[in-house]
């Protein structure tokens, strides 16, 4: 074989691995959005089958054998394409090892997994979700092994979502964070409350759908190239940087739930838009890790969402949708209702400042499941101690409790501790674009190109072209979780007069 060949098989074979994955995305984003209700089983059908397809495309030998002729002479090849064989080579030895009857075996326990999850949720019943849950801890045990048989097998799943990110690692950051946030949160609680009730009056959906409009706006999301949809759960979808698709949830009752999850979403897309032309239809042409990407949602979200100068700026604009609920609130008031600390039971409705406990709660129980220490049918009691010892919060049912998330029922192990990961290394990207532009003035009149543009050309540009971790070193320097902690710190002394 000429290298020419091999590497037109190689963007042949990136570029079917990109359709496959569109179609599946087309039906998912179809099965949350439009499609009437009772049509699930014959999009499941479908689904099954790319996905059968998909495995068996890049699971075939004349796939090993083609990247490891480009590999035996990657010397030749131009970096972007020595990283994309690099990548894939990866992901091929992984593919590979698991064996064909226990993958499949795997996507139908995960299929009957959020199912049952589902009514174990609304019934509040987590021995109905129990049985499946041990099932699902066996697989990813097993699995880790399978990923990387050298590391302890929760760092083999946590390496998975963020490569380089290991028990060690997340210990010190957690023990970091916990030591400056939970004094913090005690503090707080013996000063008198944030009055935020304007947040909880009727706000009508369509005035919402029409503020949701102008946040598109003002983050520079251009309508041509991302739209924003109704979901039960707010996410991002990114066929490739010219299509990608975000979606919210309105609440009648609270103008914020939605604010915040286009903002936060809005971070995901700017960053698939801001991915370089040229990775399109690679291996690479995404974002680079799961903590990277938090880092951009969060960065939107609390770093510029939830400051006082962005909201100054689009606090009279807002007036015009809510004149009677917002008439007579000042910017400053609503600044500081929508920063308001209070431990609560719900990570998806935590404010910034308590939500990193949340997180460690889940990290706590994930790290002794996977590590055999916690059984999981002791996982309840352990959630509701954890809980108690860093929220200080009673947690009544299960519902409230261990069954608010989606991720085990997935077969997601490891993947919370991206949140708080993403929250740190978006307060140092902060600092360090402090230093090289002026960030507040133009934010404060509603301009975020520069904001934009550092961000693109630190992070959004490289997708995968570069280790997670080398991304976040390029754009924040060293890691140091003090800095995220001071940030809070500095914010939440000044919000509550500490
Ligand atoms: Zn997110």
């Amino acid at each position: 074989m000429e290298l020419n060949e091999a590497l037109a098989k190689l963007a042949e074979l990136q570029r079917k691995l990109y359709a496959y994955q569109a179609a599946s995305s087309s039906l998912y984003l179809d099965g949350t959005t439009v499609a009437p209700k009772d049509t699930a089983e014959g999009r499941g059908v479908a689904l099954g089958i790319l996905a059968g397809e998909r495995h068996k495309l890049f699971s075939a030998p004349e796939v090993g054998e083609l990247l490891d002729f480009l590999w035996a002479r990657k010397d030749e090849l131009e970096h972007p394409v020595r990283r994309q064989v690099e990548e894939l080579r990866r992901s091929y030895a992984q593919l590979t090892r698991i064996p064909a009857d226990e993958y499949m075996e795997y996507a139908m326990l995960t299929n009957e997994a959020s199912d049952v999850w589902h009514r174990a949720k609304e019934k509040s019943d987590f021995e109905l979700f129990r049985p499946v849950l041990e099932k699902l801890v066996a697989f990813n045990i097993k699995f880790a092994g399978y990923y990387d048989s050298t590391k302890a097998p929760y760092d083999a799943l946590l390496n998975e979502y963020e490569r380089g990110v290991d028990m060690k690692y997340l210990d010190g950051f957690f023990a970091t964070l916990r030591e400056r946030i939970v004094p913090l949160i005690h503090a707080i609680g013996e000063k008198e409350q944030i009055d935020d009730s304007f947040l909880w009056r009727p706000y009508p959906v369509e005035a919402q759908r029409k503020f949701s409009d102008y946040l598109m706006e003002v983050l520079g999301l251009d309508r041509a190239h991302c739209t924003i949809g109704e979901t039960e759960h707010p996410y991002t979808l990114e066929f490739n940087n010219k299509d990608v698709r975000i979606t919210t949830n309105y609440d009648e009752g609270n103008v914020s739930f939605s604010m915040f999850s286009v903002i936060h979403e809005g971070g995901h897309a700017k960053y698939e838009l801001g991915i370089s032309d040229d990775l399109q239809y690679t291996c690479l042409a995404g974002g680079v890790s799961m903590g990277v990407h938090e880092s951009q949602s969060r960065f939107y979200e609390n770093l510029i969402g939830r400051s006082l100068p962005f909201i100054q700026a689009i606090f009279p604009k807002m007036r015009e949708f809510f004149p009677e609920q917002l008439g007579g609130v000042t910017a400053e008031q609503f600044y500081r209702a929508v920063n308001k600390a209070q431990p609560s039971l719900i990570r998806t409705e935590a404010d910034e400042l308590t939500y990193c406990l949340h997180v460690m709660v889940r990290y706590e129980i994930e790290k002794q499941l996977i590590g055999g220490t916690l059984a999981v049918k002791d996982v309840p009691a352990t959630w509701n101690r954890l809980y108690k010892e860093y929220l200080g919060v009673d947690v009544p049912d299960d519902k409230r409790g261990c069954l608010q998330d989606s991720h085990w029922s997935g077969g997601s192990f490891g993947y919370f501790p991206s949140y708080a990961l993403g929250s740190a290394y978006g307060a140092q990207m902060l600092r360090n674009m402090e230093q090289d532009i002026d960030v507040w003035g133009p934010v404060s009149k509603g301009d975020l190109s520069q904001v934009s543009n550092w961000l693109r050309e630190k992070v959004h540009q490289y997708g995968g072209l570069m280790e997670p971790a080398d991304v976040v070193k390029n754009a924040c320097g060293d890691f140091d979780p003090t800095v995220f902690a001071d940030y809070l710190e500095k914010k939440y002394s000044e919000l509550y007069g500490l």
